[in-house]
């Protein structure tokens, strides 16, 4: 699962995940850090699931593709 940690990156402030950061799952799959979800002004879906990225990535198969 290594692939994850390197390739996605927060939609608003472009950084990596890292495991233990905190993190928001949203309706269609989009992770982002859970302090930007509350600090950012653009707009936002509702959010399924939360934890830390490492903890989503273990939950959701979507995350294990390729
Ligand atoms: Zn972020």
């Amino acid at each position: 699962m290594l692939f994850v940690y390197k390739r996605l990156r927060c939609p608003i402030c472009s950084r990596q995940f890292q495991r233990l950061d905190k993190v928001v799952l949203d309706i269609i799959n989009t992770v982002i850090h859970r302090e930007c979800y509350e600090t950012t002004e653009s707009p936002l879906l509702p959010v399924k699931d939360e934890g830390t990225f490492r903890e989503l990535v273990a939950t959701y198969e979507f995350f294990w593709d390729d």
